[in-house]
């Protein structure tokens, strides 16, 4: 089956949720949690049957609430592959009705949906509950519409041990006390998708910073380790200022809480206003902890934070485009960290981290597009890998080196303004930025998005009087060598050149070959910047000024960086002599 002809399995788009009321008890001591909810939706036609998805709930009570104000309740209901269907003996008008229900489950145990986990009240282990949605599994904790372009607002409300502390996305505006529990009611939510709701119950306690414009980010760590915490909260605030002013969109929400979940599956997930951490991803001990240790925590946190407006504010069709969430999070958010701290190179660690990973994959035969069609939402979890990660992040990086700075944060712009609070495609974000460039991005990204594998750019030269002719090829590069499809394979490559005279160029090749010429110069380097994600062989002619500039070390780190990963990955091909290799990892 041919990636087109892959479409989403969606609910009937006949009925949308407008707003939940969702009040959540979390009941320790019986393990298990119920939710009564309100559901308001509306409904385009008139209908005998609602569906919702529920996953391992236990749902009783339904009745809805007709616009007249009329109660009618289901004539039957059934739970069938995360299915809730609720059929009626006598059609629902169209219009807008309320859902009522209540559901209830065990807390889950494998760190997905709401599920509790072991923590520490002191010294003493506690159990706590926190929730992990992306992708589909809000279903496993109250009945909605579990997909990204349902977005709704949600009024949540938590009843939980007195002792503990409650968060979710919002702040809280009242709260009510029992004998030995507590209920927080949090304001209601901007309109957002069902993935990055969240709730967090446990003994923490927290430190802050404030954005310039007056945004809390609080971070909660376990009790009598807050200093652990305070590196995490001062650059997350100024990551928020950067963001803010990059973006040209404040920060969306009144607050930012980030915790620290003692287990947790992924590193972190970008929940709106309240993103959950593994401890090693938003902790630093400076008595204990190393550099690395830090820079991973600035890395996490800008990551997360990039992700309150791409992905959160702006949300994608479906699960799809979800290399395009991932990659350019992990692109802006390095972008932030190296403004911030720009002594720690960090562009040098994402070409390391990040490309060099792509490059490992996608050189295999066995690689696959960035772009991996998703009929069912539950499939990323097996597609999504180092591929659609590290070469979608690397592709951004391409992207902004093609249009450059400017015309790339005006595009970004356009796109998070046209589409706040809905949702967008990748195409609909290559649109914005070809308005902002006037460059074909649609072109270039279908090549570096949807084939697969990635090319060698076999470069030579000659003098030519007062220039230099060079001689640029394109070739599938394989490790285990190129089949004959391969070798008809090519890309749009933006070729960036830079030369000793400090001339800069950009030369588009659209085919398999083509020439330029630059002003005569003791060295020229193609892929300038490490902006592209393709290999690069040099001729000796090439190569010897190459040589000369990294012994004289005139070429910048990532240059520097890009040639060792190069000459070192082309003897694996049988492409150049391993003498080469040494020579530059030398130097
Ligand atoms: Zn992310």
């Amino acid at each position: 089956m041919s990636g087109d002809e892959v479409k989403p399995v969606l609910l009937p788009d006949n009925v949308r949720p407008q707003k939940y009321d969702l009040h959540f008890n979390l009941n320790f001591e019986k393990d298990l949690f119920t939710v009564d909810e309100k559901i308001h939706v509306k409904v385009a036609a008139a209908t005998k049957e609602l569906q919702f998805h529920a996953l391992e709930l236990e749902v009783e009570n339904v009745s809805l609430r007709l616009a007249d104000g009329k109660e009618v309740q289901p004539s039957s209901q059934a739970i069938d592959n995360e299915v809730l269907t609720l059929t009626f003996a006598e059609e629902l008008p169209a219009g807008e009705l309320d859902v009522s229900l209540k559901a209830s489950a065990p807390f889950n145990k494998n760190m997905t949906g709401l599920y509790s986990y072991q923590g520490v009240d002191g010294d003493t282990p506690r159990t706590f509950a926190c929730t992990q949605f992306e992708a589909t599994d809000a279903r496993r904790a109250f009945v909605c519409i579990d997909e990204p372009t349902a977005k709704a607002t949600f009024n949540v409300v938590m009843t939980l041990p007195k002792d503990m502390v409650g968060l979710s996305n919002m702040p809280i505006t009242n709260e009510e006390s029992g004998d030995s529990t507590k209920t927080l009611h949090f304001g209601e939510t901007p309109v957002m998708s069902t993935y990055l709701l969240a709730l967090v119950a446990g003994v923490f306690e927290s430190v802050e910073a404030v954005t310039k414009t007056g945004t809390v980010v609080r971070v909660w760590t376990p009790l009598g380790r807050k200093g652990e915490g305070e590196f995490a909260a001062d650059i997350g605030a100024r990551v928020l200022d950067f963001f803010a002013e990059y973006f040209d969109i404040p920060f969306p929400l009144p607050k930012q809480d980030m915790v620290t979940i003692a287990e947790f599956a992924a590193g972190a997930m970008e929940n709106w206003g309240l993103v959950t951490y593994r401890e090693t991803a938003l902790l630093f001990d400076p008595a204990k902890s190393t550099t690395a240790a830090k820079k991973r925590v600035a890395e996490v946190v800008a990551h997360e934070l990039a992700h309150q407006w791409f992905g959160n504010l702006v949300t994608m069709q479906w699960w799809t485009d979800l290399w395009l969430n991932e990659g350019f999070a992990t692109w802006v958010g390095t972008l932030a960290v190296d403004y911030l701290l720009p002594t720690w190179n960090v562009w040098t660690n994402f070409l390391s981290m990040y490309t060099s990973r792509a490059f490992d994959s996608d050189g295999l035969p066995s690689t696959h597009p960035v772009e991996v069609p998703i009929a069912e939402a539950r499939e990323v979890n097996d597609v999504f890998d180092n591929i659609s990660y590290c070469k979608g992040a690397s592709t951004i990086r391409m992207v902004h080196s093609f249009l450059g700075e400017e015309a790339f944060r005006n595009g970004l712009r356009i796109y998070l303004k046209r589409h706040k609070y809905g949702n967008a495609g990748t195409m609909d974000l290559w649109k914005a930025w070809e308005e902002a460039s006037g460059k074909a991005v649609s072109s270039l990204m279908h090549d570096w998005t949807k084939t697969e594998g990635h090319p060698l750019v076999t470069a030579s030269a000659k003098e030519e009087g007062d220039v230099i002719r060079v001689h640029v090829s394109q070739e599938r590069y394989c490790t285990s060598g190129v089949t004959e499809d391969m070798k008809k394979q090519k890309w749009f490559i933006p070729i960036n050149v830079v030369s000793s005279n400090g001339d800069k160029m950009v030369f588009e090749l659209h085919d398999k070959e083509g020439e330029f010429t630059v002003k005569k110069a003791n060295w020229v380097k193609i892929n300038a910047g490490q902006g592209g994600f393709y290999r690069v062989k040099y001729d000796d002619y090439l190569m010897k000024g190459l040589n000369e500039a990294l012994s004289k070390g005139e070429l910048d780190g990532t240059d520097r960086l890009g040639m060792v990963m190069d000459i070192s990955a082309l003897p694996t091909t049988g492409d150049i002599p391993t003498d080469q290799v040494c020579k530059v990892h030398t130097s």
